[in-house]
């Protein structure tokens, strides 16, 4: 049984002129079982230039692999260098906002929520791997295993951070709907994920030494201009745009909610 769903259309604008464009190995990827298909197949939408993976994880294998959680991914992994990566992140937050619910959507290693509070900031997490949640509950931080579609928090965020978040999402539409149901109306998006469009990228590409396409957890290969195209047409308009130290070739982006 195939474990992922295929994508019959294009996830981010619905045509059906998507076409098979590149095949990757995923047998390296630290997360990979046996159970799953050695090679990931990577489509592109001829009406929008997305690229995207032939199908997402049924629950059942999505359940397999977040099993398994990246040394990276532990609560208070390698929190010191973290700490000031994180800082980073939020010194670009406060130009526009400079107190408030910061939402961190998939915390992970929880950096960028201790820092938030750090800086006066109120943390609350959302992540889907059980144990880092009960662990930040554990310390006196708020935080939900929930999916972001469904989660209802009784409170407008003034941030909300999705730092490597949407392109694991399948439908990253419904991320961005959320995001933009949860944040105050002069609230603050910090997005980032892999930038396509970046040279970095292109070198990657051309020594053979790009790690996405082999990027198990990844549902979609986002450049600059998909994404800012992307967030027009969901009411949110990009503010400033820088590139993330987290992870390589990545950009991080503010976004306002339009007027
Ligand atoms: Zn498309």
């Amino acid at each position: 049984m195939n474990p992922r769903i295929l994508y019959e259309v294009c996830p981010l604008c619905s045509s059906k002129a998507i076409a098979a464009t590149k095949t990757a190995d995923c047998t390296r990827h630290p997360l990979y079982r046996t159970e799953l298909p050695p090679v990931m197949t990577w489509m592109t939408c001829n009406a929008c230039g997305h690229v995207f993976t032939d199908g997402y994880f049924t629950a059942q294998a999505q359940a397999e692999i977040f099993n398994h959680t990246h040394e990276h991914q532990k609560l208070g992994a390698d929190i010191e260098k973290q700490r000031l990566v994180a800082a980073r992140m939020v010194d670009k937050v406060l130009a526009y906002k400079r107190e408030g619910t910061w939402l961190d959507v998939g915390f992970g290693n929880g950096s960028l929520l201790f820092t938030a509070q750090e800086y006066g900031f109120t943390p609350v997490g959302l992540d889907l791997r059980p144990e880092n949640v009960e662990m930040l509950n554990a310390i006196g931080i708020e935080a939900y295993c929930a999916d972001l579609a469904q989660v209802s928090l009784g409170k407008k965020c003034d941030v909300i951070s999705m730092a490597d978040v949407l392109e694991h999402m399948p439908y990253p539409v419904q991320g961005l709907k959320a995001a933009a149901r949860l944040l105050s109306d002069d609230g603050v998006l910090l997005i980032s994920m892999p930038n396509a469009d970046s040279m970095l990228w292109r070198v990657l590409d051309v020594t053979n030494a790009n790690p996405y396409w082999g990027e198990l957890e990844h549902y979609h290969n986002f450049g600059r201009k998909r994404l800012y195209a992307l967030l027009n047409q969901n009411g949110f308009e990009p503010v400033q745009y820088g590139v993330s130290e987290r992870y390589r070739a990545c950009m991080e982006v503010v976004v306002k909610k339009k007027a």
